[in-house]
């Protein structure tokens, strides 16, 4: 048997991941001699790590944290990922016709997992976080033409840089960054969606005060591991309907493995393998 292809994440650190189980299982049920792997690669070591890709035999990539905009460097856009020059964010590279292309799936995939709750046409959004995460969702948001967005970074000019980007692509967007979390005017607001990591550990604070939740407010979180982080909890409690992450992790997922094998992606397996590697973290 020839050996396997090889697909990984690439990220620092990498810490668990549920992807390897996502697409291990997909290779498998579809016959795919393939492996997914976790590549924790230093800083000091991405340009090397991202130029020897082809001689590690590897053909396909996830990038997270803190790579997505480094790693464009690296891959070819092709016409309708154009504007990703612009996001300044990857999160998937596949090698095809001698080159490496690069996609991001973080945005069909927090856009249709968001829709199946919420449609954000001509509504008014929050974001909390201005990392690589929320350069998707600022862009769905704008490209759906919410009328209002708002984002709120601990660094401010995080926070700018994202408004900058989006207006480039959308230059008609209603879009700011605010100065506090107060700003964000949250009574006044359709959905917020959390894309900070605050949430992920038990010991962490409620990133709202409660008082700010309503009943009419979408509440977004993109962590999925805990399933119900103390926002959720807190918005479930104020009677708000909500969303974690778990969806857009899989949509993603999914996109990412079409591009590297160009077969559909086995939906119900691979959210099943998602939901089974929840329960062993
Ligand atoms: P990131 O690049 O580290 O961005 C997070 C941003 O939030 C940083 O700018 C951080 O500022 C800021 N922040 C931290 N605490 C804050 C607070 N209390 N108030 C306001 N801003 C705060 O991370 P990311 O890649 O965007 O990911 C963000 C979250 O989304 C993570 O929990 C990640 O696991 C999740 N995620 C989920 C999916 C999915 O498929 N469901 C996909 C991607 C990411 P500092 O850097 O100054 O701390």
């Amino acid at each position: 048997m020839n050996s396997p292809k090889i697909y990984g994440l690439l990220g620092w650190p990498v810490g668990h991941s549920l992807s390897p189980s996502m697409h291990n299982a997909a290779f498998k049920a579809l016959g795919i001699n393939a492996q997914y792997q976790l590549f924790g690669v230093k800083p000091e070591e991405l340009d090397f790590f991202l130029s020897s890709l082809s001689a590690k035999n590897i053909s396909g990539l996830n990038i997270t944290v803190p790579y997505k905009e480094q790693a464009l460097k690296f891959a070819q856009l092709d016409k309708e990922s154009f504007f990703l020059n612009k996001i300044k964010a990857i999160n998937t590279m596949v090698f095809e016709d001698g080159i490496w292309k690069g996609f991001n799936t973080d945005i069909p995939g927090f856009s249709r997992h968001l829709r199946e709750g919420f449609d954000p046409v001509n509504k008014k959004a929050a974001i909390l976080g201005a990392g690589g995460a929320a350069r998707a969702v600022a862009y769905v948001l704008a490209n759906a033409k919410a009328s209002l967005l708002q984002i709120y970074d601990i660094d401010k000019a995080k926070a700018l840089n994202i408004v900058t980007m989006v207006k480039e692509i959308f230059p008609e967007i209603n879009i700011e960054a605010v100065n506090s979390f107060q700003e964000l005017d949250l009574l006044n607001k359709d959905l917020l969606v959390n894309a900070t990591p605050i949430g992920l550990k038990s010991t962490d604070p409620l990133l709202v005060e409660e008082k700010f939740l309503h009943k009419n407010l979408f509440v977004y979180d993109l962590i999925y591991n805990p399933a119900k982080t103390k926002l959720l909890e807190a918005a479930l409690q104020k009677g708000c309907r909500v969303s974690n992450g778990l969806g857009m992790l899989l949509y993603q997922g999914m996109l990412s493995f079409s591009h590297w094998t160009k077969c559909d992606a086995p939906e119900v397996l691979m959210r099943q393998a998602l939901l089974e590697g929840l329960k062993q973290v």
